[in-house]
């Protein structure tokens, strides 16, 4: 019998490619960050192959799974610390530092589901103009500088912000939208002739997640309503009007760590290994080992997109 909460209203919601609805039951989990009640079912679209979890809390009533103890929401700029020291560098050499805009000089940058504003904070002081856009009022308690150019609104209900932009980033944001083609096509029409749209998402096609299956950390029930891989969510860009310019998996070892942690039992000796592997400033060669291993294998589950406006499509 589910436990879901009888405040939480849900809903049933079809292929966002406009496929003939015909789908195919994936597996059922439950909220592993917070533990909160409710068991959810991700279903496959059979025509396009795309994931989603149906039937999903709406969009009045899922801000209870985003409790204020919500990591992003708590980010440290822990990152910061370690901008002029030589390991910063060499990750950032290594590709091993993520969320990195390598290929742009800086300009204006809009980062969507900015959380508490630590990365905007952190582009800023790189020479970037940024505004970011939030909708969860526990991220603006914890605004990491109340100076940033942040709207806190829904972007559902947002205005035309204008051809503006030379970057707009959504870092592991699209899987939590409840009409990604439509953001997507909206915020098209936000970025400059030249700009680009970078995104990251988790992969669901990871080795990580058939192994773990619902205990993997980036299954993240209900929140995570769509689950790309990156056949589906190239053709989600493609419909919305992007053309791909480059396609990576992110070298970054904590979607392992962390399904590791929720599949073993805490005190148990795996469990303590993986918990000094994430936490430890002396396994810091370890976890960059592991982050390069698993970035070049394509097994990081976590894909970083890179897309443009496609000015010959009309959408
Ligand atoms: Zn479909």
């Amino acid at each position: 019998m589910n436990d879901i909460p009888s405040f939480i209203e849900l809903e049933f919601c079809t292929c966002p490619n406009g496929c003939v609805p015909r789908d195919e039951h994936v597996l059922s989990g439950r909220d592993h960050l917070h533990g909160l009640e409710g068991t959810y079912t991700i279903v496959e679209c059979l025509t396009c192959g795309l994931q989603r979890t149906n039937p999903r809390p709406t969009r009045d009533t899922i801000g209870y799974y985003y409790p204020s103890t919500y990591t992003p929401y708590n980010h440290s700029q822990e990152r910061k610390k370690h901008k002029s020291n030589f390991a910063y560098k060499l990750a950032v050499l290594l590709g091993l530092e993520n969320r990195c805009i390598k290929k742009k000089p800086p300009g204006n940058l809009l980062d969507i589901g900015c959380a508490n504003g630590a990365y905007i904070n952190e582009m800023q002081d790189k020479g970037w103009k940024v505004k970011g856009i939030e909708f969860s009022s526990h991220a603006e308690n914890n605004v990491v500088n109340s100076n940033l150019d942040i709207l806190y609104t829904d972007i559902y209900d947002l205005r035309d912000l204008g051809k503006y932009f030379d970057v707009v980033t959504m870092w592991m944001v699209l899987e939590h939208m409840h009409a990604p083609t439509k953001i997507l096509k909206k915020i098209r029409n936000w970025i400059s002739d030249d700009g680009i749209l970078v995104i990251s998402i988790p992969d669901a096609n990871s080795l990580c997640r058939r192994i773990f299956r619902d205990k993997c950390y980036d299954i993240q029930l209900p929140t995570h309503l769509y689950h790309f891989n990156k056949k589906s969510i190239i053709r989600v860009l493609q419909e919305s009007g992007y053309e791909i310019t480059n396609v990576r998996w992110q070298k970054n070892p904590n979607t392992i760590i962390e399904s590791i942690l929720i599949y073993t039992n805490k005190g148990s000796l795996i469990n303590s290994l993986f918990r000094w592997i994430k936490n430890s400033r002396k396994a810091l060669f370890l976890r960059a080992i592991l982050s390069f291993f698993l970035g070049i294998t394509h097994q990081s589950a976590r894909i970083e997109i890179i897309a443009r406006p496609n000015i010959r499509r009309k959408i």
